[in-house]
């Protein structure tokens, strides 16, 4: 039992820990605990033998800090994301402007006119806060939000397909990321699928072979993380609104991405915007918020009034209507469009698509210069590579940028990343051959000094 002489007393380690700035919003009870059961587990360890002697205090102390921090850090917590991929769905998709961020705070924090008319002093409706805005920005008649896209789709088919026919092409018959699968969104929705055409081929003959008078609507589905290249063919939104139109059959598009501006704009050769698809004569599209569009989690339908008006009235809108605080988010970044140049400057997610390569250069060299020089650890440079949209947005499309590229000389690359992903504020980065690569197209500035800091404190 002399081993165990030198293990230091429970309030010598809380008051050491409590000194330490990591632990400054830890409360007393929660360090606590942290250090009795560093302390418990370190005279296990030495009992059993797995340690030839207690450690001294101030390796203790780390243990413990390094615990409490990991322990009281959340769940849901705050990434940086260094690898390129703009819309990454395993990191929470598109980054709120900084508008939408502080609406979401404010309408959070109070009491709100979320369904008040302010005007009449009685209810309001929910959807009065994005639906002008939306046809504004769409050209549409009519719109509405609802939880996302997945239920966007849903919910249009529920309204205007139920028990009946909806003609679908071969090549469209789309599963996006595992949930969703076209065919089983139609099933669950009481309509009946008719598949037409083939993998490869659909043409506007057969979208009118199909049509008889239990067609309730056309499907046009964008293959958004897929492509088909070849001999391939399938028809635009606008000769398939025309087949629409001749056969009184209404045309609904399910968009994907919701891009609204200029595809141009944002360096992808494959997606629609928008208005083009409202333009082009679709009755009814729906889009995610949360991908190209730069928003919070939500769907947005938008067309005819007749249709959106039979969606706001079906029993099924109110399964998976939009919540306030994805509201508050969707009305300041629609909002933000009304002026592009200023959509540009302030929404993440087309910030970070239309940047230059010069810029991302100067971004790249930026960062790396605020790195530790550690030659005995790893060495820097700057490198083309190729940052990726995401998000089930242009697939196959990949976007010329520079990288830092780092060489780990004391660790693995493997290790490197490894303990990157667990630093305090998590850094996500991509190894190629060996190295580890920092994308600075979807780092913000405000995050270099972080990841210098990492880049000391790892080794
Ligand atoms: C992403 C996507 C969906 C699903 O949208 P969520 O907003 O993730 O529910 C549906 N359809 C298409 C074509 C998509 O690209």
């Amino acid at each position: 039992m002399n081993k165990l002489r030198s293990m230091p007393r429970v309030d010598d380690v809380l008051s050491l820990v409590q000194a330490e700035q990591k632990t400054q919003n830890i409360s007393y009870a929660e360090l606590l605990n942290c250090v009795r059961e560093t302390l418990d587990k370190t005279r296990k360890d030495v009992l059993s033998g797995k340690l030839e002697q207690v450690p001294p205090i101030k390796e203790i102390v780390r243990e413990v800090v390094r615990m409490a921090v990991k322990q009281c850090s959340g769940s849901l917590r705050p990434v940086i994301n260094a690898t390129g991929v703009v819309l990454h769905t395993n990191l929470g998709r598109a980054v709120l402007a900084e508008a939408a961020a502080e609406n979401v705070k404010q309408v959070a924090r109070q009491y709100n006119t979320l369904e008040y008319d302010l005007e009449a002093g009685e209810r309001g409706s929910r959807h009065s806060h994005v639906e002008k805005l939306i046809c504004k920005l769409t050209g549409a008649e009519a719109a509405m939000a609802v939880n996302n896209n997945a239920a966007a789709v849903m919910l249009m088919l529920a309204s205007i397909c139920k028990d009946k026919e909806v003609v679908v092409s071969r090549g469209e018959l789309v599963e996006i990321g595992g949930s969703f699968r076209v065919p089983e969104i139609m099933s669950m929705s009481g309509a009946t699928l008719k598949e037409i055409g083939t993998t490869n081929k659909t043409h506007a003959d057969d979208y009118r072979k199909a049509i008889n008078e239990n067609t309730a609507a056309l499907l046009k589905v964008h293959t958004s993380n897929f492509k088909i290249v070849g001999f391939s063919q399938s028809i635009g939104i606008e000769e398939l609104s025309q087949i629409g139109k001749e056969t009184g059959v209404p045309v609904l598009y399910d968009v994907g991405s919701g891009l609204m501006v200029d595809n141009a704009l944002v360096n992808i050769a494959d997606e629609l915007c928008v208005k083009e698809c409202i333009k082009g004569g679709a009755d009814v599209v729906c889009f995610s918020a949360d991908k190209l569009l730069g928003g919070p989690q939500a769907g947005i339908l938008a067309g005819k009034k007749e249709y959106i008006d039979k969606m706001k009235k079906n029993q099924f809108a109110r399964v998976v209507r939009i919540d306030k605080l994805n509201l508050a988010a969707l009305e300041s970044t629609l909002r933000i469009y009304l002026d592009e140049e200023r959509a540009f400057k302030e929404i993440p997610t087309l910030a970070n698509l239309a940047v230059s390569k010069s810029d991302l250069r100067i971004k790249a060299t930026k960062l790396q210069s605020m790195l530790p020089e550690r030659k005995k650890d790893f060495t820097s440079v700057i490198k083309a590579a190729e940052s990726q949209v995401g998000g089930g947005s242009a697939p196959g499309e990949l976007l010329p940028s520079f990288a830092v590229q780092i060489t780990p000389v004391s660790i693995s690359a493997a290790e490197m990343e490894k303990r990157l992903r667990e630093y305090e504020t998590p850094i996500i980065c991509r190894i190629r051959q060996d190295k580890v690569l920092l994308d600075p197209r979807t780092i913000f500035e405000n995050q270099f000094e972080e990841i210098a800091k990492a880049f000391n404190e790892i080794f």
